[in-house]
């Protein structure tokens, strides 16, 4: 390759990804105002879990469809990452717990993947009109060769360890109150309570210092502080 050639092939490339960059950011915040108004409309919070995905199955992913096979191969791990969160926001929304909280348990909790993962399963549902000339029998299209193959999911992995000592449920309440009251124990959102440091922080066994009994503190302290 020329050094002209390579040149112009960087410079492609990169405005190849502004470009997804920024069809994807707006993308986003169309999404983001979907859901807004989907929770001003609709009792959201007091409906079952299986029904919000539905909701937002039928409502906001068909956003994220709009020339998928587009963008989503050739699009930056950032804008990966955005669109991801916007959905695990809209899940802790839901579950009413603070944005900051593990997305994988999240995942976990409501029975879901991420959405990027969702959507790289949808790259050839969108293509069942797309027909080419008998004359381009052999050909494939560029756009359709670039995709990157997908990491598997693993949730199991992602999830931090700390988590398996949570209480479990058989079903999520659908009533909201209740609901965050449980996942306020299972996220461990009570330590802020019981800890005697200030301010947000990550817990750590050599500076989470209990308030009531004086030892240290580990996730789910609450179980067994007396
Ligand atoms: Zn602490
Ligand atoms: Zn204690």
């Amino acid at each position: 390759m020329t050094g002209f050639s390579y040149y112009f092939t960087l410079r492609y490339i990169q405005t190849q990804y502004i470009i997804n960059a920024f069809i994807v950011e707006k993308i986003i915040a169309k999404a983001n105002s979907r859901c807004g108004v989907l929770a001003s409309k609709l009792p959201l919070k007091d409906l079952p879990i299986d029904l919000v995905l539905r909701i937002f199955n039928c409502y906001v992913v068909p956003l994220y469809r709009c020339g998928l096979q587009l963008w989503l191969g050739s699009c930056s791990s950032s804008a990966l990452e955005s669109i991801n969160s916007s959905f695990t926001k809209f899940l802790k929304r839901y579950l009413g717990v603070p944005y900051y909280c593990n997305n994988a348990i999240t995942h976990f909790i409501t029975q879901t993947i991420p959405l990027t993962t969702q959507l790289h399963g949808l790259l050839d549902a969108g293509l069942g009109a797309f027909t080419l000339p008998a004359s381009f029998s052999g050909y494939q299209i560029s756009f359709l060769s670039d995709h990157r193959p997908i990491e598997p999911y693993n949730m199991c992995e992602l999830i931090p360890s700390h988590f398996w000592r949570s209480q479990m449920f058989q079903k999520l309440p659908d009533r909201f109150r209740n609901r965050k009251m449980l996942m306020h124990d299972i996220f461990d959102l009570d330590h802020e309570i019981y800890c005697s440091r200030k301010g947000f922080h990550l817990i750590n066994v050599h500076d989470c210092q209990c308030k009531v009994c004086g030892q240290v503190m580990t996730h789910y302290h609450k179980i067994f502080c007396n």
